[in-house]
């Protein structure tokens, strides 16, 4: 296969626009190389380019998180074409994306990269085709292939991929595999590639898996971090006066006039979490608590459902909230202001991640004044404050999560994998994927995430149909 992808116009313009950033020329990369990358119109350095490559071409293993859209695939594209022997015609690079759609993506920026080199082979092995003309593409070679983890290790038990000459695997888009489970999956063709390779690990955010990821299978990897974790521009902080008899009920007014689609509530006791919970159902919202009490599966299962959008309000205290991590979250509230600054820094620092925007909502009680003031300080400015009547609920509607989760009786021990369930949802029933949200497989259940409006549907297909050949018992659940 070849591509013909043009030079982009920016290359006819190079020579108005002298380059922004650091040159790819100060990397030990091929003159031809360099030629190709100035015809792509990549006349400098991205951020994380210039921050990356060099310890990538320098052969140490490497995580490194920015934000989409910032260049990581020409990063990892020149580091491990840089390795690569084109005469040798074995398996060289392997990269792990987390969907078809990625994978396709990433291949094709990779020809564009490798066009330099004559006749490189880059195949994409991606769940959803048919095993058989992958199989063959196999037999005839290649240099480098690019797929998802599901599908490459389905070739791994059947031998019809053979990582042996591997010198460079790239797990892209870590934090969105690891949404999808694919844990076990990448850990299982980790274990298939030799010991002595470089590994490169990419990510738009850093949930706590990445830190399991790169502890079992990179070595001594070097972190490039191209984002403010809590850049607090991005969080935009109000307060709200409040009587005691007012301060639960203002939370549903706050979620009405916001909207977020995910919201985490601090209180500052469970009595408190309890208290807010009953009042946040009886007004209708689709609100969870997470409290000490629940047992290890019950806590999964909240977690799951708030993280896949299916649940629109987390209820926590700060304990309970401990090492959660929610790449997605358009608001904290405050229902009660804690007297630590450092927890305060800490609750609002977990909206407006990602690049995204966030609101921290506070509700204060005159008698909570005096808190609010050592915040005030310990931040080294005057908090906005609005009053509770400024607050609309515009169209009336009541805040509905977009998602619904459904649970398939049957996860890891049934050897259930998120692909079988995308599959059996994609496939003969007929959904896009679009439409399907984030798959947890658990030991014993599987949950999956689907646009509210095909639940019922999505249901039905998945109890007539099968998954992994199998008839699967599903439910759909409801918070209400
Ligand atoms: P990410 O993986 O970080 O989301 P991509 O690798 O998909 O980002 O790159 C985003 C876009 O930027 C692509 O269209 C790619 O061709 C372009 N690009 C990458 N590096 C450069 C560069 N150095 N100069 C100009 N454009 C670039
Ligand atoms: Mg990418």
């Amino acid at each position: 296969m070849t591509t013909s992808s043009t030079p982009t116009p920016a290359a006819s313009s190079a020579a108005a626009t002298p380059p922004a950033g650091p040159s790819f020329s100060d990397l030990p990369l091929a003159p031809a190389m360099l030629a190709n990358l100035q015809q792509l119109g990549y006349l400098s350095m991205t951020p994380i380019q210039a921050a990356s490559l060099p310890i990538a071409l320098a052969g140490h293993d490497l995580i490194a998180q920015a934000k989409t859209g910032s260049g990581k695939t020409a990063a990892f594209a020149l580091a491990l074409l840089t390795r690569l022997n084109p005469r040798r015609f074995a398996v060289q690079a392997l990269v792990l994306c987390p969907t078809r759609e990625l994978a396709d993506q990433v291949t094709q920026e990779l020809r564009r990269i490798a066009r330099a080199e004559e006749n490189i082979k880059i195949l994409t092995l991606c769940g959803g085709s048919t095993m058989r003309p992958q199989i063959s593409s196999l037999e005839h070679g290649a240099h480098i292939v690019v797929g998802t983890p599901g599908r490459i290790m389905d070739h791994l038990e059947r031998g019809s991929l053979n990582l042996e000459a591997l010198n460079t695997l790239v797990l892209d888009e870590a934090d969105r595999m690891l949404d999808m489970g694919f844990f076990d999956d990448i850990a299982y063709v980790a274990k298939q590639c030799p010991k002595d390779r470089q590994t490169l690990l990419f990510s738009a955010t850093y949930p706590e898996g990445i830190a399991k990821l790169s502890q079992q299978f990179l070595r001594k990897p070097q972190e490039v971090k191209l984002m403010a974790q809590h850049a607090s521009s991005k969080i935009r902080q109000r307060f709200y006066e409040v009587t005691s008899d007012q301060r639960l009920h203002a939370v549903g007014m706050l979620l009405n006039h916001y909207r977020p689609v995910s919201t985490l509530a601090f209180c500052n006791t469970k009595q408190q979490c309890r208290d807010l919970l009953d009042v946040l159902r009886a007004q209708g919202f689709h609100a969870l608590a997470l409290h000490g009490e629940l047992e290890q599966r019950e806590r999964d299962q909240v977690l799951i459902q708030f993280a896949n959008r299916s649940c629109s309000v987390l209820v926590a205290t700060d304990v309970a909230a401990r090492g959660l991590d929610i790449a997605q979250l358009e608001a904290v509230i405050n229902v009660d202001i804690t007297p630590d600054p450092e927890i305060h820094v800490h609750r609002i620092g977990r909206t407006g991640r990602a690049d995204q925007e966030g609101w921290a909502l506070s509700l204060a009680s005159m008698n909570e004044m005096g808190r609010v003031g050592n915040l005030e300080e310990a931040q080294g400015k005057q908090f906005e404050w609005q009053a509770l009547d400024t607050l609309t609920h515009a169209d009336g509607e009541p805040l509905t999560p977009p998602m619904v989760t459904l649970q398939i009786l049957g996860g890891r021990k049934e050897k259930i994998r998120p692909g079988d369930v995308l599959g059996a949802l994609t496939g003969e029933a007929g959904f896009s994927a679009t439409q399907i949200g984030k798959i947890n497989v658990t030991e014993a259940s599987t949950y999956v995430a689907v646009e509210r409006g095909i639940a019922r549907s999505a249901l039905r297909k998945l109890s007539d149909g099968k998954v992994k050949g199998k008839r699967v018992k599903v439910r759909l659940i409801d918070d209400e």
